[in-house]
């Protein structure tokens, strides 16, 4: 399972980082970016799909 983040849609509003903050960050320009190499563990299952649930932009996508 990987998280992408589609820059393009992403407005700043910082749910991911909230929700998910070991897989997401806000970058120098207040947009998010996505931590790791995009695998998501285990344990970030959970926080990964309340980050796609919660991204008011849907810029957050899983791929199984
Ligand atoms: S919650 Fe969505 S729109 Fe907001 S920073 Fe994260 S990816 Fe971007």
């Amino acid at each position: 399972m990987r998280v992408e983040l589609d820059v393009a849609r992403c407005q700043g509003h910082a749910r991911c980082l909230a929700l998910a903050p070991s897989l997401f960050d806000i970058d120098d320009d207040g947009f998010g970016r996505v931590l790791i190499d995009g695998e998501v563990g285990t344990s970030d299952i959970e926080a990964a799909k309340s980050a796609v649930i919660n991204c008011p932009e849907g810029a957050i996508l899983i791929v199984e």
